[in-house]
């Protein structure tokens, strides 16, 4: 069987190699991607912060050595769901099984201003670029806006207005400044209240501002002020922006998305087209834009093409469960555990926050490395 995994962030990492871990050769893989290595999200707010630098975040693509998996890195130029043919800058490919597993685009052009007069730390030129700004600040308003939902890691932003706080204190410049977070999300974590009430009561003992329930749509730099839906000003000196997040062009011009992003069974991961599944932040199957979401629903497929080809019975539904790590500054690290469920409220379950609990966020990184790559990430 020809299985083409088009994307190898959390999801077709996580396919890729549980399917060499199952099948071995018996299936031929092959997993693209444009870039030269994969970059886990947390560690662009680590370069932001200069707490590591790039090379050492970067885990090289041409380190991956599974049975019966090849690595392209090439840019996909065209998808065609009907025929499972993929056109790239290497040539075009043709599978008995597709996965699209693309991921969200970031739009920054999309929000007025934003380019100009703000910066996005979403991306690792954005990250590197907000570490220089910071590095030049010398105090004032620090804003912390979200500019569309939906958006990854909704705890992101509230983890940045945090981390931001400690390096203004550490930079010997909070005396002279402040910071606020502008979300649409009426709290910071909505599927778990009590991870909500931790941050938020840390925003409290710091006095960084909290604005829920808005977006910022465009800046105006001349005068300093982000602009929400409702027409509000929010003042700032420097802007750390989240951008409009948008499915990638190539998947937009495959027809496979409807209302911006791919539908799929939220059960199979399939799509509307035979032997066409997507995974991860591509689709719009209702669990947030987050990597261990991502990866869950690799897992199902890599189960589903194992059943197929072992003969063996389709394996059980996906489930919708992830941990995430939520980075508190002097707090430490909280863990979240939550559970989206079609057809019922999500439930998260809070342990920490606790200095501790950077140990069990090292760990869950270190054995994804390990698993996805057969090395250890001895950098760290
Ligand atoms: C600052 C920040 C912090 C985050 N923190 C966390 C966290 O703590 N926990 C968590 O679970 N999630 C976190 N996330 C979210 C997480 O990174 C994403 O949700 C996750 O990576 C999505 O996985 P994916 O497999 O769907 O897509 P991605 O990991 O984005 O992978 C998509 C891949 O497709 C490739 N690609 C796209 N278009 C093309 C093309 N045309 N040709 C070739 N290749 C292409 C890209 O290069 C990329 O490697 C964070 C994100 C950010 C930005």
């Amino acid at each position: 069987m020809r299985v083409v995994v088009l994307g190898a962030g959390f999801g077709g990492l996580e396919l890729a190699s549980t399917l060499a871990r199952r099948l071995g050769d018996r299936v031929q893989t092959v997993l693209v991607d444009r870039a030269e290595g994969f970059v886990f999200g947390f560690s662009k707010l680590d370069v932001m912060f200069g707490r590591t630098d790039v090379a050492r975040v970067t885990h090289r693509y041409a380190d991956l050595a599974h049975p019966g998996v090849r690595f392209l890195r090439t840019e996909v130029r065209a998808i065609d769901p009907v025929r499972r043919r993929v056109s790239t800058d290497a040539g075009d490919l043709e599978a008995d099984l597709l996965v699209v597993a693309l991921g969200a685009d970031l739009d920054p052009a999309a929000t007025p201003g934003l380019v100009e007069g703000g910066q996005e730390f979403y991306t690792m030129e954005g990250a590197l670029a907000a570490r220089d700004r910071l590095a030049a600040f010398r105090g004032g308003r620090v804003l912390v806006g979200v500019c569309g939902t939906p958006f990854k890691c909704p705890p992101a932003p509230s983890e940045t207005a945090l981390l931001t706080h400690q390096y203004l204190e550490a930079h010997g410049l909070l005396e002279h400044s402040t910071v606020t977070l502008v979300s649409p999300l009426p709290t910071p974590v909505p599927p778990a209240p009590d991870a909500s009430a931790a941050i938020l009561l840390a925003f409290e003992k710091r006095g960084i501002g909290w604005l829920p329930g808005r977006v910022i749509t465009r800046l105006d730099p001349g005068r300093g002020v982000a602009v929400t839906v409702a027409g509000e000003e929010i003042g700032y000196d420097l802007f750390l922006g989240v951008p409009k997040h948008r499915v990638p062009v190539v998947v937009a011009t495959s027809g496979l998305a409807v209302d911006g992003w791919v539908p799929v069974d939220p059960a199979t991961l399939a799509t509307a087209y035979p032997g066409v599944y997507a995974v991860g932040d591509v689709t719009s199957v209702g669990t947030p834009k987050a990597g261990m979401f991502a990866e869950g629903q690799g897992a199902v497929v890599a189960a589903h093409v194992a059943a197929t080809v072992l003969g063996a019975d389709p394996p059980p539904p996906y489930d919708g469960r992830a941990t995430c790590f939520v980075e508190m500054g002097e707090e430490g690290v909280a863990k979240v555990d939550v559970r989206f469920v079609p057809g019922s409220a999500p439930a998260g379950v809070l342990t920490g926050p606790d200095p501790a609990l950077a140990e069990d966020k090292t760990a869950f990184a270190a054995e994804r490395v390990r698993r996805w790559f057969g090395h250890a990430w001895t950098d760290r």
